[in-house]
């Protein structure tokens, strides 16, 4: 007997998100109680499928592409993709944030100090990419090098051709069984988002806390959103349609229970499980394309992130009174992409690669204070455009690669 999706999954789940929003609203802190029972256990569960998920769909992902030829142009239609959407909600942010001027007026409170966020520097990034220790990576939950060691495994497979074919059948085996385990967990999920979402409104204090801080800098969290709204439900949407002929809403509606994951547990990477499972399940994208391309976008592919980056890095510059060039806002639009490729899929990880944007256009790291009380918030809302990027990504790739559009 299979693990299938039952009927009342979903509205369930939507049940959960909303109790949950009630919950942590009216009930403030008393709601942390619940976090460890059922929260934090269904966050480890879905982090727990995490480092195998990724291993065993891109190792197989590689492998059904049948040439290393063609894992180097699928590869590069990959990034494609991912650099032009990344681009576009950069650029949409900028225009926003310039248009709308949050910043403008806001007197900053004296005494502000820049949270710790460790030593960051592009080489370090850079480095981390290639992992040293392969099961270090994966025991600290490094998806970026994993995703690098897989990728390698993967056309190594590919290149001992016939022979290496029952090790290929072996990973079909396991990828089955982890999706398997996917659909048993979310079973879970309606009670384990009430319980994230009710913990963490809780956590900040509950309604009218939440309320009096989204206030004080309103003006920069709702740029943030229209921003992410016009990306996820105009600019994605669009691309979806007029690059792999899918019907939108369909798609998006197919997409729901990830993107409530995806807001519950602020990860792109814990989410990773569920969106695969809503992509091939239930949008019938080719395990090839979603298996290649959801492991790399989870932690490569952050439109949202990206988004907020370029308008956060804007709007502390407004509220210093420091007018931002030309070359400078240029300089922030490659920097906001390049972090948030950096960024892993891990709660508020855009904050802190934020710092880079900050030190390459000479801004003052305190301002990262100002953005810290709403950024959890924030932070579930470009999650679900980050996830939704990746969704969209896998079907506009699955179209590009004609010979892969009949393989399930
Ligand atoms: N939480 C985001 C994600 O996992 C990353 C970020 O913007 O902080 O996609």
């Amino acid at each position: 007997m299979a693990f299938k999706h039952p009927n009342w999954l979903l509205p369930a789940i939507i049940v959960g998100t909303l109790l949950g929003i009630a919950a942590g609203w009216f009930f403030g802190p008393q709601m942390l109680v619940i976090d460890w029972i059922v929260g934090t256990l269904f966050l480890n569960a879905l982090k727990m499928i995490v480092i195998p998920l990724v291993l065993f769909s891109l190792i197989l992902g590689v492998t059904a592409l049948g040439s290393i030829k063609e894992v180097g142009s699928t590869g590069i239609r990959t990034l494609i993709y991912f650099l032009a959407t990344t681009s576009l909600s950069v650029g949409l942010g900028l225009i926003l944030v310039n248009w709308l001027q949050p910043g403008v007026g806001i007197t900053l409170q004296t005494g502000l100090s820049a949270p710790a966020t460790g030593p960051l520097s592009w080489k370090h990034l850079f480095l981390s990419f290639v992992p040293a220790n392969i099961v270090k990576a994966m025991a600290e939950m490094d998806v970026l090098p994993v995703i690098i060691f897989s990728l390698l495994f993967g056309i190594s497979l590919l290149a001992l051709g016939e022979r290496g074919k029952p090790l290929v059948k072996i990973f079909e085996l396991l990828n089955d069984t982890i999706i398997q385990l996917v659909h048993f967990v979310l079973c879970f999920a309606p009670i384990g988002v009430f319980a994230l979402v009710a913990a963490k409104l809780g956590e900040s204090g509950g309604g009218p806390a939440i309320w009096m801080e989204l206030k004080k800098i309103g003006g920069y969290a709702a740029t943030v959103l229209l921003g992410l709204s016009l990306h996820g439900l105009v600019a994605l949407p669009l691309i979806l349609f007029l690059f792999a002929r899918r019907n939108p809403f369909v798609y998006l509606y197919r997409m729901s229970e990830a993107m409530l994951t995806a807001f519950s547990t602020a990860s792109s990477s814990a989410t990773l499980p569920v969106t695969m499972d809503c992509v091939e399940t239930k949008n019938n994208v080719s395990n090839r394309s979603a298996g290649f391309v959801l492991p790399l976008g989870a932690t490569v592919n952050m439109d949202g992130t990206a988004l907020y980056e370029a308008v956060a890095a804007i709007f502390i510059a407004q509220t210093y009174g420091i007018e931002m060039t030309l070359t400078q806002q240029l300089i922030i639009f490659l920097t906001a992409t390049l972090a948030s490729i950096g960024a892993p899929g891990i709660p508020q990880a855009g904050l802190v690669t934020m710092v880079l944007v900050l030190k390459a256009v000479g801004l003052p790291l305190e301002g990262i204070a100002l953005i810290l009380t709403v950024d959890w918030l924030l932070d579930r809302f470009r999650t679900m455009i980050n996830v939704w990027g990746d969704a969209v990504g896998a079907a506009v790739v699955e179209r590009y690669l004609p010979h892969l559009q009949s393989s399930k």
